[in-house]
């Protein structure tokens, strides 16, 4: 089967242009195949301000209220997604922006009221995984929003490293996978104050020892929960490694 790698850039980087600049360097010398995926909450909570828009954040996900969807629809779908689809052609990288309603490749959910209302949200229900690959045939790089379609004309707000970690998994009958996630840390961190106490590897029971004893947290918890369920779903491997590598 042919290679192909799944790439999530998350928020640092995709919105430092210098960081971008030399990551999107790096991602132009693969030879792989390639689909892109980013964040940009940062981003969004700048020109939300900007706006007046207040950002609200439970145990640290948005909020996505009608205002903070069109917010978020035109920082992920517009602003960031642009930048990376314009740095990638000056780099020879014939790529192409999408979210979730262009081709209906990615259709969610919105995600039921339980304790918290998160507004917006999409729980990912199909990714077209033969749309995608139509396009990477056809000598494409897609690069994915973190914005899914509700399938009634509505978009949604999701998570970058799960839309990652999803089409990771749609397209692995279709190619030999791997799952990227690259971040301004230099990877998982027995230490998170020490950027040289990076794991080479991690299972399922070293990952909820390291949650328990508090040494993983935060943002990571997802990420890792996102790539065992990729590895759980026919992706061959996933890295979870800094900005500052050549791919
Ligand atoms: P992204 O930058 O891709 O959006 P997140 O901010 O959601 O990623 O999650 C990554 C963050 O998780 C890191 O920046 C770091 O602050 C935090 N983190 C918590 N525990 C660890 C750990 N053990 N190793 C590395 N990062 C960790």
């Amino acid at each position: 089967m042919k290679k192909l790698e799944v790439i999530k850039v998350g928020g640092a980087v995709v919105e430092d242009p210098v960081a971008l600049g030399l990551f999107l360097d790096a991602i132009a010398a693969n030879p792989h195949d390639k689909v892109l995926v980013h964040g940009g909450g940062r981003t969004a909570t700048d020109v939300a301000a900007k706006l007046g828009i207040e950002t609200r954040m439970v145990a640290g996900r948005r909020i996505t209220d009608a205002d903070m969807l069109s917010v978020v629809t035109m920082v992920y779908g517009g602003l960031v997604n642009k930048n990376v689809v314009a740095s990638l052609q000056a780099e020879g990288v014939n790529a192409i922006g999408l979210t979730g309603a262009d081709m209906c490749c990615m259709l969610a959910g919105k995600r039921p009221v339980k304790d918290i209302d998160y507004g917006f949200v999409g729980d990912m229900k199909k990714v077209d995984g033969q749309a995608i690959a139509r396009l990477v045939e056809a000598g494409f790089t897609p690069v994915m929003a973190p914005l899914t379609y509700d399938g009634m004309g509505g978009l949604l707000n999701t998570n970058a490293d799960t839309i990652a970690s999803e089409v990771a998994k749609a397209l692995a009958p279709l190619y030999d996978v791997t799952l990227n996630f690259y971040f301004e840390k230099s990877g998982v961190l027995l230490d998170p104050s020490d950027e040289s106490s990076k794991l080479d590897s991690i299972d399922r029971a070293q990952f909820n020892r390291l949650v328990a004893e508090g040494v993983i947290a935060g943002g990571m918890i997802p990420k890792l929960q996102n790539a065992f369920a990729a590895l759980e779903n026919g992706v061959g491997k996933v890295c979870i490694s800094g900005t500052k590598v050549t791919l």
